[in-house]
């Protein structure tokens, strides 16, 4: 369970570069200069097993610099990206000529002119950016310091330019949203919303011998499979996420709530108590899913709207109004698209079911001083021991104004 503050957001604007024929060997040049520092700076880092920038700034600032030709804040940078890079990931690959990194000193945005200039190993050179009113709206006043250029497979040039978003102060608010991700749908909410995974069904069956083959779990795979994955179902994914991530705050934002999902990243076989399904697998190691809860959680903390994380246990399996879970071991009141309480007889959307349980243990985490909301009771998640209503809200209100 996390709940985050910022006072400002910091992200990244891709902007579409316009480069004239003569410039693009110019850059071409300079970005395969970075990744020779890079490679070389690695080389050395690795032997002298020093990764201290300033340390191994004396080491590889001289010879790099004769040896690439680079400007003065290009090795500066290259040396950044190589202790960086080897923080992140466990296993460095090469560097390839495909991006390079900039500074105050080699990069500056000319929000009049919708220009960059660019800081080549020729010298500075400016760009007219190809950009929409979304990224103008989001570099309107900006004075951003750092950026980064990147040529893509067909040979685009981007430049990724950082800029701080301030933030809305998030308030706490007895409302929760709670959202259900990627059973059926790729995401239900407790208040009926939901978006459909059929129409990108297609697109993943194609896809889904590259996903049979990754095995592993964490994060790191996650990852990788990305970088395996096409670009065009990635960025129909990135689409959808956005739309999806978009809704969702405007919503939590428009109705003054909280948004709640389930905590995914940690689920383990004893949290279940039984094999991980397919579908829990598929939740929790998909990067769609992912990339969705990052996009919803920079999309809201600009905002000013709350997100938290609950434990997934029996979300899926309590009844949502009498908060019982079926009795015999490996039975569920849930079968397929549907939910039917055998001892209170509720009926409902298995989706909807399992929001509205999240929506619940998010009230509780977001209201710690609300008593009884949720308690583990001998391996069962319990929401409120009295029976409530079928709305959460109003039970929540009901509860509130009885302390
Ligand atoms: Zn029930």
């Amino acid at each position: 369970m996390s709940i985050q503050r910022y006072a400002v957001q910091t992200i990244s604007v891709k902007c579409k570069l316009q480069v004239p024929v003569e410039l693009r060997q110019e850059i071409d040049a300079t970005l395969q200069g970075f990744a020779d520092a890079c490679n070389q700076i690695y080389e050395v880092a690795k032997r002298e097993n020093c990764w201290n920038t300033t340390k191994l700034h004396h080491q590889v600032y001289k010879p790099v610099r004769e040896a690439t030709g680079l400007k003065a804040n290009h090795v500066c940078q290259a040396i950044r990206r190589v202790i960086g890079n080897a923080k992140a990931v466990k296993q460095v690959h090469k560097f390839r000529p495909t991006s390079l990194n900039l500074d105050l000193r080699t990069f500056q945005y000319i929000e009049d002119l919708q220009t960059v200039g660019i800081t080549l190993m020729c010298g500075r050179k400016k760009f007219k950016l190809s950009i929409g009113n979304y990224q103008l709206a989001l570099l309107r006043g900006q004075s951003p310091t750092a950026a980064t250029l990147n040529k893509t497979k067909r040979g685009d040039y981007y430049i990724n330019i950082c800029v701080d978003i301030p933030t809305d102060p998030t308030g706490k608010t007895p409302k929760v949203i709670g959202v259900d991700l990627g059973r059926r749908d790729i995401a239900t909410t407790s208040t009926g919303q939901s978006w459909s995974g059929e129409q990108i069904q297609n697109t993943r069956d194609r896809y889904s011998k590259v996903r049979a083959n990754v095995q592993s779990k964490r994060t790191r795979s996650s990852r990788r499979l990305m970088r395996r994955l096409s670009g065009r179902e990635r960025r129909f994914q990135k689409w959808l996420n956005h739309n999806i991530s978009k809704q969702l705050v405007q919503d939590a934002k428009s109705g003054n709530a909280t948004l709640a999902f389930e905590d995914l990243t940690n689920i383990r076989e004893s949290l279940n108590q039984k094999p991980r399904s397919k579908t829990e697998r598929r939740r929790s190691n998909n990067w769609a899913f992912y990339q969705l809860r990052l996009f919803v959680e920079y999309k809201a903390n600009i905002a000013g709207v709350l997100v938290i994380f609950v434990p997934p246990a029996y979300t899926s399996q309590t009844c949502s109004r009498c908060h019982q879970v079926h009795p015999v071991k490996g039975k569920s009141y849930r079968s397929g698209k549907s939910f039917k309480c055998g001892h209170c007889g509720f009926e409902h959307d298995a989706d909807i079911n399992a929001a509205l349980n999240i929506a619940a243990l998010g009230v509780s985490v977001n209201n710690p001083e609300v008593p009884g909301i949720a308690c583990l009771l001998s391996g069962q998640l319990s929401l409120f021991p009295t029976t409530g209503g079928e709305n959460w809200d109003k039970a929540y209100t009901d509860r509130r104004s009885a302390v």
